[in-house]
C-alpha cells in the first residue's frame, strides 16, 4: 500500500459514482458505499471513526466541527474502510492530530505502521474531494472570469467551491504541483 495506491483508489470510486463535478457528494457516497455516517459525541479531540461490526459498517463525525472538517473526516474513514479494513471487523479512531497529519511535515512521528495508514487515509481523503481533474476543471473556470484575483482569493474560491478548508486546498494544490 502506498499513497499512490490509496489515491487511485479514491479515483475509481469517483468514476464509479460518476462524479462529475464540485463539491464531491461525500455523503451520498459514503451512502452508496453502504457505510452509515452517524454523528458521535467523542470525548475531545477525536473528529471521528471507522467501526465495523460484522459487515456493517459506520463512521462517526464528531458533530461539533464545521462541515468542511465534517466532510474530510468522512472522506478519511471512509479511506480506512476502503483501503485498511477487512470489511467484517475493523475499527479505526481518529483524533484530531492524525487528521491534520497531512498538512503537517509530521516530524514529531515516526513513521510506524500506523501513522502510515493515517498518511494514506489522508492522501486518500484529499484526492478523493479534490480529485485533480475537478481542480484544474474549476481553476481553469475561475481563472477565465476573474483575470484580477490573486493567488489567495483563488484558493479561497476554490476551497469553497469544493467545500474543503482554505488550508486544505492550499496543501492540495501545492501536491497537484498546481500554483493557486
Ligand atoms: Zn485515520
Amino acid at each position: 500500500m502506498s499513497t499512490s495506491k490509496a489515491i487511485k483508489a479514491a479515483y475509481t470510486l469517483l468514476e464509479k459514482h460518476k462524479i462529475k463535478s464540485a463539491p464531491v457528494p461525500i455523503q451520498k457516497i459514503a451512502k452508496l458505499e453502504k457505510l452509515n455516517v452517524i454523528p458521535y459525541d467523542f470525548s475531545t479531540n477525536v473528529s471521528g471513526a471507522l467501526i465495523v461490526e460484522n459487515d456493517i459498517a459506520t463512521i462517526g463525525v464528531n458533530p461539533f466541527e464545521n462541515t468542511k472538517r465534517k466532510r474530510f473526516t468522512i472522506a478519511h474513514e471512509m479511506g480506512h474502510f476502503i483501503l485498511h479494513s477487512n470489511r467484517s471487523n475493523s475499527l479505526f479512531v481518529d483524533n484530531t492530530t492524525f487528521l491534520n497529519s497531512e498538512l503537517h511535515f509530521r516530524n514529531e512521528v515516526s513513521s510506524q505502521g500506523e501513522d502510515k495508514k493515517e498518511i494514506e487515509a489522508n492522501a486518500f481523503a484529499a484526492a478523493l474531494l479534490m480529485p485533480k481533474f475537478l481542480v484544474e476543471k474549476e481553476l481553469k473556470i475561475i481563472s477565465k472570469s476573474s483575470k484580477s484575483y490573486n493567488d489567495e482569493l483563488i484558493v479561497k474560491q476554490l476551497a469553497k467551491k469544493f467545500v474543503v478548508s482554505v488550508v486544505a486546498m492550499t496543501f492540495r494544490l501545492a501536491n497537484l504541483g498546481i500554483r493557486g
